[in-house]
This record gives C-alpha cells, sequence and structure tokens, in this order.
C-alpha cells in the first residue's frame, strides 16, 4: 500500500512521504475549492469583489495547506508515539488524509489513548489560532490571506471532531479502545469498539443514501472497512501470541545457484513445487528469484538467461527468534511472498505466509480442543 510514495522531506527525523493518489487528488482539490470560493466567502463575510487572487490560485494554496494540516496532525501522533518508545516508520500522505505508520501498538492502553488524543488536539489548537487570527486580523491582513486563515482554521476543527467519533480507524476509536482495554482483555475490547464503529458506519451510510451525500456513504465504507481490518489484525495477532519465528518456518531450504539457466530453475520448480528460491554464490545469499521473475524472460529465451540476471537482490530478512507477527507484517508490508530467515549472515530457514497460516490453524484447533 505504501510502496507507490515518494519521501519529500523530514519532519524531526520521520519521513514524510507523498503516496501517488495524494498526487490525483490535489488538481481537483483546488479546482474544488476554487468552484467554491464564492460560498466560502460568504460564509467568511468576506466580500467576493474584495478578492484580488484567482480563485483557482487561492484553491490551490487551500489545498496545499490542508495537507500541511493533515501533516501536523499525523506528526503530532508520531512524537508523542516516539516519546512512549513506538518506532515510527514514516508519515504518509494520501487520497484521504494522513497515516503515520508505526510500529506497533504501545502495552499500555493510556499511552496508546495519548498517542491517539495527539492529533485532534493538534487539529484542535491550530484551528482556533487560525480562526481567531483569521477573525481579529480583519481589515490588517488582505482579505485574500484572512479567507485562507478563516477557512484553514474550520478544516481543522473539522478534522479534530471527525477524528474524535468513536469509530475505528479514527483517533476517536482508538481512544475508546484504550479506555475499554483498561476494563477487560485487548481482544474483546478492540471487538466492541470495532462494533460500534460499524454501527456508526451503517448509521453514516444511511443517512448519507436518504440525503443522497455520496460523501458520508463513501466515509461509511472508509471506517466500516476500518473497523473490520482492525480487529482482524488484533486477532490474528492474538491467535499467533507466543510463536517465534523459528516453530513456523521451513528449515530445509532449497537454494539454487546464480549461474543456472531459467530453463533448469523452471524445471526444479515444477519437479519441487516451489515458486521461489534463495539465490547463493558460493554459498552466501545474494538475493531470490520467483516464478513472478521468471514470467518475465520469453520462454525461448529461457535457456540463455541465467538466475543471477532476474534475480531481486533486495533481500528481506527476519531473525529466527522474533514474533511471528512481526515476520507477518513485514510480509505484507513490503509485498514479498516469503522472508528469509537469517542468523549472522547464515540462511537458517524460509517463512512464507502459508506457514504462518499453518500456525494459524494449529492455534485454531488447539483452542476448539
Ligand atoms: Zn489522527
Amino acid at each position: 500500500m505504501f510502496k507507490n510514495a515518494i519521501q519529500i522531506g523530514k519532519l524531526w527525523g520521520i519521513p514524510l512521504r507523498l503516496h501517488y493518489s495524494f498526487l490525483i487528488i490535489l488538481p481537483f482539490l483546488a479546482w474544488a475549492f476554487g468552484n467554491n470560493i464564492r460560498i466560502l466567502s460568504e460564509m467568511a463575510g468576506i466580500p467576493l469583489t474584495s478578492l484580488g487572487a484567482n480563485p483557482y490560485f487561492l484553491g490551490f494554496v487551500m489545498a496545499i495547506a490542508l495537507f500541511a494540516s493533515v501533516a501536523l496532525h499525523e506528526l503530532s501522533h508520531s512524537l508523542v508515539a516516539r516519546k512512549k518508545g513506538v518506532h515510527i516508520h514514516a508519515i504518509n500522505l494520501m487520497l484521504f488524509g494522513g497515516v503515520a505508520q508505526m510500529d506497533e501498538i504501545p502495552e499500555d492502553p493510556k499511552d496508546e489513548a495519548m498517542i491517539a488524543f495527539a492529533g485532534p488536539l493538534l487539529s484542535f489548537v491550530l484551528g482556533g489560532l487560525l480562526v481567531g487570527g483569521g477573525s481579529l486580523l480583519g481589515g490588517v491582513i488582505v482579505p485574500d490571506l484572512q479567507l485562507l486563515l478563516l477557512y484553514l482554521g474550520w478544516m481543522n476543527l473539522f478534522l479534530a471532531v471527525f477524528n474524535l467519533i468513536p469509530a475505528f480507524p479514527t483517533d476517536g476509536g482508538r481512544v475508546l479502545r484504550a479506555f475499554l482495554a483498561g476494563r477487560m482483555p485487548f481482544l474483546q475490547a478492540t471487538k466492541i469498539a470495532a462494533n460500534i464503529g460499524k454501527g456508526f458506519a451503517f448509521a453514516f451510510g444511511i443517512l448519507g443514501l436518504l440525503t443522497a451525500n455520496f460523501i458520508l456513504v463513501f466515509i461509511a465504507f472508509f471506517i466500516y472497512i476500518g473497523a473490520s481490518q482492525e480487529y482482524q489484525t488484533i486477532f490474528i495477532k492474538n491467535t499467533l501470541e507466543g510463536f517465534r519465528v523459528a516453530d513456523l518456518m521451513t528449515e530445509d531450504v532449497k537454494v539454487v545457484e546464480e549461474d543456472i539457466l531459467v530453463s533448469e530453475l523452471v524445471n526444479r520448480m515444477f519437479v519441487e513445487r516451489h515458486s521461489g528460491y534463495p539465490v547463493v554464490r558460493n554459498g552466501e545469499v545474494t538475493g531470490c528469484v520467483t516464478m513472478g521473475d521468471v514470467r518475465r524472460v520469453e520462454p525461448e529465451l529461457q535457456s540463455q538467461t541465467r538466475v543471477r540476471d532476474i534475480m531481486s537482490r533486495n533481500i528481506i530478512k527476519v531473525n529466527p527468534e522474533e514474533d511471528i507477527y512481526l515476520a507477518l507484517r513485514k510480509i505484507s508490508q513490503d509485498d514479498v511472498g516469503r522472508l528469509m530467515v537469517m542468523k549472522d549472515d547464515q540462511l537458517v530457514g524460509i517463512i512464507t505466509r502459508s506457514d504462518i497460516m499453518k500456525g494459524f490453524r494449529l492455534r485454531e484447533m488447539q483452542s476448539r480442543g
């Protein structure tokens, strides 16, 4: 999901990345704001004729400033999270808002509540300052700037309020889960919080359909999917608890040499029924090769091409002592089929999604007795 993003800079050491969907929505937002300048200026009590700038230019500045506000909101989550010892990979800005990519949810529900609350709090304060500034400075600054301050202020206040609705995946949903988790097991707390989120989703969906407000219907879907995913994630994590990578990995790793021909590799894939292999040179792992790499070679060229020409040299590895959930997350995040299990640079095994699913089924059988 976060592969198609470009890094535009760092804030307090946290990479800030733009997803390509953001680049699609930006001109659209600028255009929509530009078209609505008349309504916005009426709401702000600023006569349209007093505005000097081109409405679409104002719309463009508003769109950029809106995303900057979202980035600040996420940064606020991130800085509090870091204080609580949670590692932040990056802040991703995309089609709808932003996401701070965190390593995991903190153990202590109070910490989670504080991290979740930090975003809306910042948006609320920022919104208040902007609206206050925009109102007080009327007549002092140019009307265009006053309109920008006021509108941006309202958007930030909206961001704060919307995010506090207790419906996963919003911040309010996290605060609610943290509150419940102080009183019951984490999984149960997540289930209740997710169900409340789904309830909101249904209400928004019905309201949206009745009033033909399709943005609301869209938000309903977003909340419903987010709430389901959150519960699923925690359910899987809970079920797999206690497994290490070494418990579920395949130890008997079959490898291929860099110099063999692709046609030989294809034969081995058929015979051994493997769709991917670690690649070695002089006994050292140099990368991996999968069915996907093979498919990019024309069949008639397979007997002239070597594995080293098509292999991927990006080794995604995991330590055998690591928690199995970390392996699952790496597989999903990097969108790869398998991880190499390496101990002191030695390949000791391989772990795939289906290895992890085996562990999952094992636990399910145990729990049924
Ligand atoms: Zn937030």
